[in-house]
């Protein structure tokens, strides 16, 4: 036995140790799929080493799994094969109910990691990033809409958007929600009553990308636990109810070399380092080509709307919440230092693969030397057309269709991650196309309401 191996099975016997102590009966180990599900297998306590080692069964069908139950088969996804689902120890954490959680990543049979595990995609980006000399940071904002348990609207009462009322109207729901997450071990930088109607949003702090977006799904089951207990549900819809603001599931980025940030301590705009500057004009370049992956699913267009604050200017600027790539300034009120916040993404996307292209795009930037494209400083719904035009600013797509079709076409998506993953989610996203075309903007948000709530 290697001395890796010996280190790992102590590893194991301590946590199911620790775990037993802490009255855990059962382990959760969840991936998320390309239609933005999040599916799971759940094992006795006894069983954690072999949720660990040999994994659990999962037919290859789940990466396509629909958000309306159904299956979006592709050539090489077939009812035939059989994947494993294994868990990672270190992420253990512990819920409620006798329960303990763990991410988990899919392999093949022989060991090798399934090309369309978005996971393991995450975790080959980061690598390469590294291997490149850079460290990146990703912070979470999670927002989402309390609903009652049938799906429907709550009562009307008074709402103040980012007001008090909605934190006292929610106190219990709020309270067993911090309880949840700190005894699971998740940090809440901060929460608020959000624009919406019954929305509220909370962020993580920065973390190492992997176990960020770990965490964000972490975050996102305990919302789930929580609003039950509460006699609610939760929506992570991109527009839960049509003709009002939507989720957002806002990503902050900050990278360093040797050390120091290159969002800041340089010399470009706002202390912008070239090869920060390199990471910015890589996102900004390639984030028609990725939409499919933040913004892929057939309701994910019609929140992207000016105005709303999802970022749907393709461009950059300081604090700007009207483009696509917020610009956030290192000082004394931004402990987190520099950062870049790619609004766009929403909550029907995968998590990791979302950080995945944005990360994958940043070290394209940075590889290619591509340019920071000046800064928009204002409102890009202010400039007139002309003037939006001379700017070089338009609004990204919004039509699922046409976002997709990009994405399937994009030599720049497939290179980045891979024909695997971009034809899982091109056939996902086109069959909930296929499912929704006759459904009327409302029915739409009515009917998939819940479909990415845990
Ligand atoms: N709800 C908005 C969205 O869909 C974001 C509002 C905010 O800036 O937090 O992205
Ligand atoms: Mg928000």
């Amino acid at each position: 036995m290697t001395p890796t191996a010996s280190a790992d099975e102590s590893a194991v016997t301590k946590a199911q140790r620790e775990l037993e102590a802490a009255g855990v009966r059962s382990v959760i180990g969840t991936v998320v799929n390309a239609s933005g599900l999040t599916l799971a297998k759940s094992v006795p306590l006894a069983r954690l080493k072999t949720f660990h080692e040999a994994g659990m069964g999962a037919a290859p069908v789940w990466h396509v799994f629909t958000i309306d139950g159904g299956i979006a088969f592709t050539d090489s996804i077939t009812p035939v094969g059989d994947l494993r689902l294994r868990i990672d120890i270190a992420g253990l954490r512990v819920l409620s109910g006798g329960r303990a959680w763990a991410p988990a990543s899919l392999f093949e049979q022989d060991g090798t990691a399934s090309p369309a595990c978005a996971r393991g995609l995450l975790g080959d980006v980061n690598g390469s990033l590294e291997e490149a000399g850079y460290n990146a940071l990703v912070g979470h904002e999670l927002e989402f809409f309390l609903v009652a348990p049938d799906d429907s609207a709550l009562e009307d009462a008074p709402w103040v958007p980012y007001g008090a009322t909605g934190l006292l109207d929610r106190s219990d729901f709020i309270d067993d929600l911090l309880t949840a997450l700190n005894r699971a071990g998740v940090p809440m930088e901060q929460l608020h009553a959000e624009y919406g109607r019954n929305q509220f949003e909370f962020s993580l702090p920065p973390a190492p990308p992997v176990q960020a977006a770990d965490t964000a799904v972490l975050a996102k089951i305990i919302v789930g636990i929580v609003a039950r207990a509460n006699g609610l549900r939760a929506s992570f819809s991109p527009l839960p109810f049509a003709g009002t603001v939507g989720n957002g599931a806002h990503q902050h980025l900050s990278l360093h070399k040797d050390g120091l940030p290159l969002f800041s301590g340089g010399s470009g705009p706002h202390g912008i380092r070239a090869e920060g500057g390199a990471a910015i004009g890589g996102i900004i370049a390639g984030l028609p080509d990725v939409q499919g992956f933040l913004t892929g699913s057939v309701l994910s267009g019609s929140r992207l709307a000016p105005g709303t604050w999802s970022g749907a200017y393709l461009c950059w600027g300081l604090e700007n919440r009207e483009a696509s790539v917020r610009f956030l300034n290192e000082g004394k009120s931004n402990p987190h230092g520099a950062n870049v916040e790619v609004k766009i993404v929403d909550p029907s996307s995968n998590v990791y693969l979302a950080s995945a292209a944005i990360l994958a795009l940043a070290l394209d930037g940075i590889r290619n030397g591509i340019t920071l494209p000046p800064e928009i400083p204002g409102d890009p719904a202010r400039l007139s057309d002309d003037e939006r035009r001379r700017a070089n600013v338009r609004l990204l797509a919004n039509s699922p269709a046409a976002i997709i079709d990009t994405l399937d076409t994009s030599r720049l998506a497939r290179g980045l991650l891979g024909d695997a993953i971009v034809d899982a989610t091109v056939a996902v996203r086109r069959y909930e196309q296929r499912i929704s075309a006759d459904l009327p903007p409302d029915e739409l948000a009515n009917r998939f309401r819940l479909a990415w709530s845990i």
